[in-house]
């Protein structure tokens, strides 16, 4: 079954159409999990609403509950199958962030004791010295927003 709304243009609509091969790996109504063309490590996989949506903002919540309950399901079970020892799981949300395809996407990279990778802190080039007055406003800023 697909999924409204596609583009044409994009990549992973095209996986999705079966119009480029991909190796799924699970499938759902909504989502497809297929693994990652250029690994990060072995098991590399992602996990897409069927339906094109950029980012996290543009996608609807039942759609990127689907994304997050695959992504809970495979995680331990990619995991296991390629005898990872634990794994990164995380969106590239936005080109600022490093998306690349603009269809939203999660990524399950395993991870191996001793593999020369990093953390999820290794993401950003220098960190912020924020006062604790600036990070007050920020978590005020954030909860204001939630409210509005
Ligand atoms: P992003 O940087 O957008 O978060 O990640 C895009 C991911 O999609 C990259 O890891 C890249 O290797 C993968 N990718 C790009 N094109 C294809 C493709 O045609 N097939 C598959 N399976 N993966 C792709
Ligand atoms: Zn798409």
């Amino acid at each position: 079954m697909s999924a409204e709304p596609t583009d044409e243009d994009c990549i992973f609509c095209r996986i999705v159409a079966g119009e480029i091969p991909s190796r799924t790996v699970h499938e759902t109504d909504a989502v497809l999990a297929f693994l990652d063309a250029n690994p990060l490590a072995p098991g590399h996989t992602l996990v897409v609403p069927k339906a094109h949506h950029e980012t996290l903002a543009d996608t609807p919540e039942d759609v990127a509950s689907d994304v997050l309950t695959a992504l809970y399901e495979l995680t331990p079970t990619v995991e296991r199958a390629v005898d990872a020892d634990a794994s990164n799981v995380a969106f590239n949300n936005g080109s600022a962030a490093g998306q690349e395809v603009p269809h939203l996407h999660g990524h399950i990279v395993p991870r191996f004791e001793g593999d020369g990778g990093n953390p999820i802190h290794a993401l950003v080039g220098s960190r912020p010295d924020l006062s604790d007055e600036e990070l007050d406003d920020i978590a005020e800023g954030i909860s204001a927003e939630l409210e509005a």
